[in-house]
């Protein structure tokens, strides 16, 4: 099984000069999609997790399978306006571009243990604006976990929390 060769490199998306780690191959393929998601929960399993975080979009993908594999809940961190209910954002900077991330205020008890999930950690702007989100509201990040981590971008060195990945560019 070698998850390498389902990931596919998209150059120049979105953006000149960008390559985009495309895992919708792996995504298709049932035996990888599998794989990588019990590979994902063997790198937390050890940790009690109350809550899976996924990122807006593609977290939204292995968030829940890891959810369901730790007997966790599911919390979505969303893009700017998507969530219905009170909301607290962060802004943060992208690979390329910056944005904001919002989580429901009422989505994280003082004390959950949570662990924060996205496909690709590049410079890691991204998961440390939500493992702030997290932080603020008073839960505790067990873990950031990747599918890819571009580690040349030194992402994890933005972040407070132990970084898991499955595969390192
Ligand atoms: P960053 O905040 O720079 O760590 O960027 C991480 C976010 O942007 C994640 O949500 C990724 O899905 C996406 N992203 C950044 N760079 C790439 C890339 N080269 N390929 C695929 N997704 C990327």
């Amino acid at each position: 099984m070698n998850l390498n060769d389902h990931i596919r490199d998209i150059h120049d998306f979105p953006k000149p000069g960008i390559i985009f780690k495309d895992i919708t191959p792996l995504l298709a393929n049932p035996e990888m999609l599998k794989y990588a998601a019990d590979k994902l929960y063997e790198k937390v399993k050890e940790q009690k997790v109350d809550k899976v975080i996924g990122i807006e979009a593609r977290g939204f993908i292995f968030g829940p399978l890891l959810a369901e594999r730790l007997d966790a809940g599911f919390v979505p961190v969303r893009k700017k306006g998507k969530l219905p209910s009170e909301t607290v954002s962060v802004s943060y900077d992208l690979e390329y571009g910056t944005d904001s991330l919002e989580i429901h205020v009422d989505a994280i008890q003082k004390g959950d243990r949570i662990l924060i999930h996205d496909d690709v950690l590049a410079t890691g702007g991204t998961a440390s604006a939500v493992e702030k989100l997290v932080l603020d509201l008073g839960g505790v990040v067990v873990q950031c976990n990747f599918i890819i981590e571009l580690s040349f971008l030194e992402g994890r060195q933005k972040l407070k929390t132990p970084v898991a990945s499955l595969l390192n560019y």
